[in-house]
């Protein structure tokens, strides 16, 4: 019956006063049940872009999409609003890194995460109180009975998250998408909510798509990571070979600018040098070219890499046009040299 969510060659594209952006250029990826599917890439790459498409959460009015989403066997893509209105907070929840945006300041907590359940289940007004006090307890609120009718001004940011997440999974949905769940939120709090994911998709088999543009973040929660620049995948991997041994320049580039997986606090943080390409004139070839220091060592110079656009394999692999060989090297060296 094929994988739980399938997305495949997706295209998202705005129209701007200045001419069309593409946002997203041909995204295909997998997730399984009960699985964690890490999306990374700086700000721009298209990663937020990507969830609001799954979710059908796009403008239509400025927003194209195309390709293929199947979410548990049924057509997400061109489906009509009611559907998708079904589909979203039952079959498919999402998380943001601001829960303020997603809770309302006027209604208490637990009417907030009983309503959605009443909503998709047609349950009681009861019981939908009581399933509200269950998801706060599961969530690791305490006294979870009093706090239900605190508003969101009267939770720390923490247990805002804690209760986004309660809000999102009131309905039990096969797919969660979290985005940036835990920037907004202190180092201790933030392991801490990944921990409560992990320990409620164990129980519940929730498909996961955390997108980040932390590696520290996906480090300890992914089981498969797929790294995103301008709008396209460039590297895919389970998340020990993408960690552990990085195939696309792009990727050493995070991985050396990411503190959290460096064992030596006094080593210097190298940011990638340049910036993100714009999207409204993507460079030709591959678009981390104008950034990357090894057109000089692919085959057949370095002129390709700004003219040919290297595709990314099925699988593990990189869109890189150094070999497999040179790309294990490259890695080796660029750890080396740290
Ligand atoms: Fe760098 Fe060329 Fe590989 Fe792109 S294709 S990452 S420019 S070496
Ligand atoms: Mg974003």
């Amino acid at each position: 019956d094929g994988p739980f969510l399938s997305v495949t060659d997706l295209r998202v594209r705005f129209t701007t006063e200045d001419g069309p952006v593409r946002a997203v250029d041909g995204l295909s990826f997998t997730l399984e049940r009960g699985r964690t599917l890490g999306i990374v890439g700086e700000s721009g790459s298209g990663k937020s872009v990507t969830s609001l498409a799954i979710l059908g959460l796009h403008d239509p009015r400025t927003t194209t999409v195309s390709g293929r989403i199947r979410l548990g066997g049924r057509e997400v893509t061109g489906a009509r609003e009611r559907d998708l209105e079904r589909l979203r907070g039952n079959t498919m929840s999402m998380i943001f890194q601001d829960p303020l945006t997603a809770l309302s300041p006027y209604h208490t907590i637990g009417r907030q995460i009983a309503e959605p359940y009443r909503k998709h289940t047609g349950a009681s007004k009861r019981a939908a109180r009581e399933r509200a006090v269950e998801m706060l307890a599961k969530v690791g609120i305490p006294r979870p009975r009093l706090r239900a009718g605190d508003y969101p001004h009267q939770f720390s940011g923490g247990m805002r998250q804690r209760a986004m997440i309660a809000m999102a999974l009131v309905c039990d949905p096969g797919l969660l998408i979290a985005d940036e769940p835990t920037t907004a939120l202190d180092v201790t709090v933030q392991a801490q909510i990944l921990d409560l994911l992990g320990e409620l998709q164990q129980e519940s088999g929730t498909a996961i798509v955390l997108i980040t543009h932390d590696l520290g973040v996906v480090a300890g929660a992914a089981d498969n990571i797929l790294v995103m620049y301008a709008g396209r995948a460039v590297e895919r991997g389970s998340a020990a070979e993408v960690l552990g041994a990085p195939r696309h320049p792009y990727t050493w580039g995070l991985l050396r600018s990411t503190p959290d997986l460096d064992s030596d606090p006094d080593e210097p943080l190298r940011p990638i040098p340049g910036t993100p390409p714009s999207l409204l004139a993507p460079p030709p070839g591959c678009p981390f070219h104008p950034r990357c220091a090894f057109p000089p060592r692919v085959a057949g110079g370095p002129g390709r890499c700004s003219a040919e656009r290297p595709e990314l394999p099925e699988g593990r692999g990189a869109a890189c046009h150094l070999t497999a060989d040179q790309q294990r090297a490259g890695w080796s060296a660029e750890a080396g040299r740290a």
